[in-house]
């Protein structure tokens, strides 16, 4: 029994984030808990049976389970305890370090204390309705990971002639996925210019398999009684608008949804968090910590990560970091607002402090770019400079900033 203690770390959400940041706050000295949702831990992974996983941290591409179960048998080695079939319904702060957790389970509601918390709750799937898609809605219509779920866990197919609409990495891991199950993959329609997904997953996925992927193309409406029968498509034009005077029906029983994820942070809308518009989450610092000191984010509830090696790393930063907020030993002295040009989405993170350190700063681009050289201004002059062949709106990417010569600013511009 766990409930009723109180921790230095309570960590909401056992999937990859979750459990790297458990490790790694226990690796640094503090008691930690970790609250899941589900039965086991591993979270999204569990259902990605397919192999990508871990070659930058680990070195080596595993399953899902498989890189799950790394980090299942790290935290073996630890006393950090877990509490599974378990979920966070509210978070309260009572003081200065001092947080309260509301958790549900069979046992009913109870509390847990803590200095500190640790949001790894990942993000969930965008449903139909939120693109406004039109049309019936019979049985056959899922979304991507939904299907992933019935396929791969609970092994049922979900229909035979399928299109996906969305082609980011869920939707072409799945055009490969059905196609391996005996099913016949339409096509991957996609409403942008560019596919949304890894180029490996266009490769592995699609090309592989004579998928073929629609650019600038979508769903006009799903038709059908009690099963779905076709989809209409038609190209969209600049203003997104349908061009229908090339509208057709494509035939098909199963339409997979893969349009995008929404980071899971219900749990702390009524913190008045500063809110990342560009993510749909909230801001962090360099740390991963919010505005409200006590709450540290990472993974895909902080925003939509494409591997789970970068997930892995910010909640090793997460971890260690709000450990050694709860032992009173983050330097948060002069703050400093990263800003950006107008060739940036959004920068991960939105304040650095100024030190003498190494910073990791993702970011996404708004269009892929080519030959990027992206200079970092402060007081005026250029205090470092990176160079990228190729920064594509769909990728997120990185660069490690030396601090030391940083004024009281940190502007990043991009040459393109
Ligand atoms: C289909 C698919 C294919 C992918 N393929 C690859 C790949 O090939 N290579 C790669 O590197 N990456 C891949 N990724 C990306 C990577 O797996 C994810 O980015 C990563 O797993 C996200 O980790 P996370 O811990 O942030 O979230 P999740 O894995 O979603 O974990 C969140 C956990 O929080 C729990 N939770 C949520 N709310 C609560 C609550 N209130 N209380 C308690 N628990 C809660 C959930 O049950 C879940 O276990 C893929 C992702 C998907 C979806």
């Amino acid at each position: 029994m766990v409930e009723n203690k109180a921790y230095d770390v309570v960590v909401i959400g056992g999937g990859p984030a979750g459990m790297s940041a458990a490790f790694s706050a226990h690796q640094n000295g503090a008691s930690v808990l970790i609250v899941e949702r589900e039965y086991r831990l591993g979270g999204i992974l569990n259902q990605c049976i397919h192999n990508g996983f871990g070659l930058h941290y680990l070195g080596e591409e595993l399953t899902g389970p498989e890189y799950a179960n790394v980090w299942v048998e790290k935290l073996k080695e630890t006393n950090v305890d877990i509490l599974l079939k378990s979920a966070v319904i509210k978070i309260e702060k009572l003081g200065t370090k001092k947080m309260q957790i509301f958790v549900e389970n069979e046992s009913g509601i109870s509390k847990i204390l803590c200095k500190a918390v640790v949001l790894s709750m990942g993000c969930r799937e965008r449903p139909g309705p939120a693109i406004n898609l039109c049309g019936d809605r019979p049985a056959g219509i899922f979304s991507a990971g939904e299907a992933q779920k019935i396929v791969n866990v609970h092994g049922k197919m979900v229909g035979k002639k399928v299109v996906i609409l969305g082609s980011g990495d869920i939707g072409l891991i799945m055009a490969r996925r059905m196609t391996l199950e005996g099913a016949k993959v339409l096509g991957v329609y996609e409403i942008q210019k560019t596919c949304g997904g890894l180029a490996r997953n266009v490769s592995q996925c699609l090309n592989d398999f004579n998928i073929p992927l629609y650019l600038s193309t979508s769903i006009v409406k799903t038709v059908g009684n009690k099963r779905l029968t076709g989809v209409v498509v038609a190209p969209v034009k600049e203003d997104f608008s349908f061009d229908l005077t090339k509208q057709k029906l494509i035939k098909c029983d199963t339409l997979l949804l893969s349009v995008g994820l929404i980071p899971e942070c219900e749990l702390i809308d009524d913190f008045n968090l500063e809110q990342l518009r560009a993510t749909g989450s909230v801001a962090v610092n360099e740390y991963k910590q919010t505005s409200v000191p006590e709450i540290f984010v990472c993974g895909n509830v902080l925003h939509v990560n494409d591997l789970v090696d970068n997930v892995t790393y910010e909640g090793l930063d997460a971890g260690k970091f709000s450990a050694k907020f709860s032992k009173s030993k983050l330097d948060t002295k002069q703050k400093i607002k990263l800003q950006f040009d107008e060739h940036f989405r959004y920068t991960i993170p939105t304040y650095v402090y100024k030190n003498n350190d190494d910073v990791t700063i993702s970011f996404r681009s708004t269009k892929d770019f080519r030959k990027v050289k992206i200079n970092a201004y402060s007081g005026g002059e250029v205090v470092a400079t990176f160079f990228k062949p190729v920064v594509r709106a769909g990728i997120l990417e990185k660069i490690v900033l030396n601090k030391s010569k940083l004024k009281d600013d940190l502007i990043l511009k991009m040459e393109v």
